[in-house]
């Protein structure tokens, strides 16, 4: 037997409860990783709260590092005692978990097992919202919202890495001290920010805005944008936008407006190889610094997702089992 966290139906955080569990056994083409951390990232709060469709009793956790520990039928390029992680694994929360040997990341030398569970979901996030979703060039003026947190951090130091402007937001003075560190080149406070975006450019707005933050920033994004600018909508934690009519683009500059997700940036080998290696190359040469702002047991997952919630975490939450 072994240790998970199982919530049992939907709800708060205190639906996930550590609960004994029957070690799980690698099929054909998996891998059994024994857990060194796993990734708290804000889509297990949509999973855990019924906002997105998941089967109950349900262990959350797509992100996690390790050590293999067993492999199943057919698994050749990944060996027991290996380092590794994963974006796409599933049951993290939990001292053994599972993934499919294709996704598995090898964790290369310089990268610490704790920074190998910070880095996948949100660095390859970083990485595919700046290359593939608008590419990002030299000179470019960036608006990024939450530059505090986890995908944030990582982005904004990308960013500023490629040259362009970048003008970020966040909702304390800590977070405002952290995004500054990152690089951001101006910090606002969400309160009326997309005027002052607009007096920063002159009155031309920017040219792509990434919104992690939903509901309550979706408005002010797309008044921040410059003629022909995109706004990247890429998560909801303040809540999901409403329906929009789409011929506000029009007369709002011809605008563009996309919702990407990681998994469509994830189609086949070569693409996982290129972000995760990009991005785990940048943490080992030191030229990305991953900030672990929380760390918590594994018991204590409710706790990890109250705080992650409520805005109180910075960087990457952990939790270790
Ligand atoms: P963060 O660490 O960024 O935490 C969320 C942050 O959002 C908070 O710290 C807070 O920063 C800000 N925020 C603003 N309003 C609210 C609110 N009402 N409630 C809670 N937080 C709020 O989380 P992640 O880095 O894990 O994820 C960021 C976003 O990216 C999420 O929306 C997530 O779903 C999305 N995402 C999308 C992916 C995709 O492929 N589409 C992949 C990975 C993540 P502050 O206090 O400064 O406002």
């Amino acid at each position: 037997m072994t240790h998970a966290i199982v919530a049992r139906q939907p709800g708060g955080p205190e639906v996930l409860e550590l609960a004994e569990v029957e070690r799980p056994l690698p099929g054909p083409g998996q891998v059994l990783v024994k857990v060194a951390a796993a990734g708290v990232n804000f889509i297990e709060t949509y999973q855990r709260s019924g906002a997105y469709n998941v089967a109950f009793p349900f262990t959350p956790g797509g992100e996690f590092s390790g050590t293999v520990d067993a492999v199943g039928d057919g698994v050749t390029d990944v060996a027991v005692g290996d380092r590794v992680a994963t974006a796409e694994g599933s049951r993290g929360y939990s001292e053994y978990a599972l993934a499919a040997a294709d996704r598995i990341l090898p964790v290369p030398e310089g990268v610490d097992l704790l920074t190998a569970a910070a880095l996948p979901l949100q660095g390859m996030t970083a990485h595919y919202l700046m290359n593939s979703t608008f590419n990002v060039q030299p000179g470019q003026t960036v608006l990024t919202h939450a530059g505090a947190g986890g995908v944030g951090l990582l982005l904004l130091q990308l960013l500023k890495a490629r040259g362009a402007r970048v003008i970020t937001t966040v909702s304390t003075d800590e977070k405002e001290a952290l995004a500054r560190e990152a690089g951001a080149d101006v910090v606002l406070r969400y309160d009326g920010f997309a005027d002052k975006v607009r007096e920063i450019t002159n009155g031309d707005g920017v040219d792509v805005v990434f919104d992690g933050v939903g509901k309550d920033t979706f408005e002010g994004s797309l008044s921040s944008l410059r003629v022909r600018g995109m706004l990247v909508l890429f998560g909801a934690a303040s809540g999901k936008v409403p329906p929009f009519d789409l011929q506000r683009l029009n007369s709002a500059g011809s605008l563009f407006v996309t919702r990407p997700t990681i998994g469509h940036h994830l189609q086949n080998p070569q693409e996982r190889r290129w972000r995760s290696g990009e991005i785990f190359a940048a943490a080992a040469n030191g030229s990305l610094n991953v900030r672990i702002g929380a760390q918590y047991p594994l018991a204590k997952a409710a706790q990890a997702h109250t705080d992650l919630e409520a805005r109180r975490t910075t960087g990457k939450v952990l939790l270790v089992p």
